[in-house]
């Protein structure tokens, strides 16, 4: 099933899940993925050589997920490292298990590079092949409430975002964002800029305040008073920051969720706990 269609029947709730690296047993998340299930997601995602590393175990995972029948899968893919041939066979790959859904990226580059080493720069030139070839695939784009951090002002970030759209993205998948007020002033000029596609907001929970602290910068992301706050206060304390960043992650979601976003994309960082307490405790899904 093509994501887009659940997406326009109202909001969905999903994960993102990173694979294990190829010498590495799968056994770990295919466990958490059952879990995972039991929340009904409508799409699960997998990445593919996030933050420039191998993509690892991505084509067995989102496979598993396909073939479960209890989600739909969404597998990242990227243009880093992949020359026409690599998307062609990749495709071939994709549609042998079942996936309909990627999510179309420029990538992370490995450490040292500054270019994608493949033969597309930019996530749009991908979407256009891979569009130019076939239609059995439904594409989502990425986009960023608070600009990448390569872009040189947000309008240029936007006008790069429409090329998505007109590249024949499906759906658009955001960055991380602590701050509402980023991520309505960004829908605000993407529509402004005709950017008319559903757009699923992407929330990393905030949990511990290290990979807070890691994930904000090095993706090019604000930390908010409010959340600067939480680590002075509670940053020397594992539990106390736990709980504090539950509870500001689930009053996030749900002020999200009320100013219209199409979806909730959770970053799971292939746990389950958490991610379910904060779905049970935003509403979006009731406790069996
Ligand atoms: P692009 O759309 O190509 O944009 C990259 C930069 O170039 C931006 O500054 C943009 O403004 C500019 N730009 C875009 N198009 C053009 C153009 N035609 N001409 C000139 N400039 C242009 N990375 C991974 O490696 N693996 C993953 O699994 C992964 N998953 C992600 C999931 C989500 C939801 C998000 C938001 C990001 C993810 N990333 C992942 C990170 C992403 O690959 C990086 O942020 C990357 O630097 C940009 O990817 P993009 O697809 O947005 O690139």
């Amino acid at each position: 099933m093509k994501i887009i269609d659940r997406i326009q029947s109202g909001l969905t709730l999903s994960f993102e899940v990173f694979p294990p690296k190829s010498d590495k047993p799968l056994d770990p998340l295919l466990a958490t993925l059952e879990q995972l299930y039991t929340l009904s997601p409508d799409f699960i995602s997998c990445t593919y050589g996030a933050m420039g590393s191998n993509k690892g175990r991505n084509l067995e995972v989102v496979k598993s997920i396909q073939q479960s029948g209890r989600s739909e899968a969404l597998s990242h893919y990227t243009c880093v490292g992949n020359s026409k041939d690599d998307v062609l066979a990749a495709l071939r790959d994709y549609e042998s298990v079942g996936v309909e859904n990627l999510l179309a990226l420029r990538g992370d580059f490995p450490a040292g590079a500054m270019q994608t080493n493949g033969d597309f720069s930019h996530a749009n030139e991908l979407i256009s092949f891979i569009r130019s070839r076939t239609d059995r695939f439904s594409l989502a784009a990425a986009c960023y409430p608070e600009k990448h951090l390569l872009a040189e002002s947000m309008d240029a970030d936007i006008n790069a975002l429409k090329k998505k759209q007109d590249a024949g993205a499906a759906f658009l998948m955001t960055q991380l964002c602590y701050s509402v007020e980023n991520y309505l002033r960004f829908i605000d000029r993407a529509r402004k800029r005709r950017i008319t596609l559903p757009i699923v907001a992407g929330v990393l929970p905030l949990l511990k305040k290290d990979g807070l602290v890691r994930m904000t910068l090095s993706n090019g992301c604000s930390i908010p008073a409010e959340v600067a706050a939480l680590v002075g206060r509670y940053g020397e304390s594992e539990e106390s920051f736990r709980t504090a960043g539950h509870a500001f992650t689930v009053s996030l979601v749900q002020r999200l969720i009320q100013e219209g976003s199409s979806g909730i994309h959770l970053y799971t960082l292939n746990r389950f706990e958490d991610v379910a307490n904060l779905v049970f405790d935003a509403g979006i899904r009731a406790k069996a």
